[in-house]
């Protein structure tokens, strides 16, 4: 009569079929018009997962029924897993994205900055702006909790252009205050080359804030770059073309082709934070920095080593040929102000 059944093949992820059940809520609770009536219904939706939830047919359409009237019991219109503990998740994550989706309006995000430093001349070569989010009723969440979240959810979209907004904005306003002008680094998610027209994003933000491209450097994950279809490619060319800087972020974590970085209009490579911690003590580690810089440099990238911590570590990308290093040995990530008495500090000694 009034119940479907729905086979999801190839999930992944329990996460995968919760996203599912959000989006068939959003579609089918929307009021439709029906004979000049405006009508709306309400769905309550169970979920069970093969194999944990049962093996045969029978079994998961029986525990998915328990499921459906669970999601019934708390007030229709949502969704329940069988498992208990997967229902826990799947609560905290609402939770947690009805608490992004509100974010932006409420303006509760804001950008700290960490200065890269030029090893051999102590000058700063660039400001990484990182997404901070004060959340009233979560506190202060991690970029690592909620950034996924939204990529998934494609949030990142309006909220990655707000970072690119409040970054350009910010670096103009320091370049009108007399400051000397520093590149301002600002991360992009793959997400944001998939949904988004990330190339008009990007010009139109660079005229309204007046910031020239090359004070702009976005940050790209290597593996985004790596799946690099003709699309990607053609934005990457499209994007160079507005002048702006482009590096490759938390290089060697993936599947590190170094015979692709030729390709890559990268002008800056980030050495990625697992390899600073096995140093100095790692001589295998050290052998591979040192030879990934080599690399890099030949191809006429700046290296710069992410998450460096102590003096030790210094001296050892130091001998492999590092360019800059990034990190709390330098300094933290800090909020305008902190960054501008640091900078003044900085100048003086
Ligand atoms: P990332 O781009 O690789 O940024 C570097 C991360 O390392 C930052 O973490 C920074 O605070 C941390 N870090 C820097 N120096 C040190 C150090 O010496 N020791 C340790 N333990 N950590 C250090 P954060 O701010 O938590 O950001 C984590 C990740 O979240 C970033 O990694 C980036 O992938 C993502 N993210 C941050 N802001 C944005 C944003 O605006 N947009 C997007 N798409 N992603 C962002
Ligand atoms: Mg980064
Ligand atoms: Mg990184």
């Amino acid at each position: 009569g009034d119940e479907f059944l729905i086979v999801l093949t190839a999930v992944e992820a329990p996460d995968a079929a919760a996203r599912v059940a959000e989006k068939i809520l959003e579609r089918v609770t929307a009021p439709f018009e029906l004979e000049g009536h405006q009508l709306g219904t309400s769905f309550s939706i169970g979920i069970a997962l093969y194999p944990d939830d049962g093996r045969s047919a029978e079994h998961l359409m029986k525990n998915a029924d328990t499921a459906m009237y669970h999601a019934k019991e708390s007030g229709r219109n949502t969704y329940r897993f069988f498992d208990e503990a997967m229902n826990a998740n799947a609560l905290e994550r609402l939770y947690l994205e009805n608490a992004l989706r509100r974010a932006l309006e409420n303006s509760e995000f804001d950008l700290h900055y960490q200065p890269q430093v030029d090893l051999g001349t102590g000058h700063i070569i660039g400001l990484e702006a990182l997404l901070r989010w004060y959340s009233p009723s979560l506190g202060n969440v991690p970029p690592i909790r909620f950034i996924p979240l939204a990529e998934e959810c494609g949030l990142i979209v309006p909220i990655g252009e707000w970072v690119l907004r409040e970054a350009c904005r910010q670096a103009r306003q320091w370049q009108d205050q007399g400051l000397p002008p520093i590149p301002v680094a600002v991360n992009l998610s793959a997400m944001q080359f998939r949904r988004d027209d990330i190339v008009a994003t990007v010009y139109r933000t660079l005229m309204d804030s007046g910031l020239k491209g090359q004070w702009l450097e976005l940050e790209l994950t290597e593996s985004l770059l790596m799946q690099s279809g003709p699309d990607v490619e053609q934005t990457l060319g499209q994007l160079k073309a507005l002048g702006v800087r482009m590096s490759i972020d938390d290089f060697g974590t993936g599947y590190s082709s170094l015979s692709s970085l030729k390709d890559l209009p990268a002008t800056k490579l980030k050495l990625d934070k697992s390899f600073i911690d096995a140093l100095p003590g790692d001589r295998r580690t050290f052998a591979v920095v040192k030879a990934m810089t080599q690399l890099a440099r030949e191809l006429g990238m700046v290296v710069v080593a992410e998450g460096v911590e102590t003096h030790a570590q210094t001296a050892a990308l130091d001998e492999a040929g590092v360019d800059a290093i990034q990190g709390y040995a330098i300094a933290r990530p800090m909020p305008e102000e902190a960054l501008l008495n640091w900078l003044n500090l900085r100048r003086k000694a």
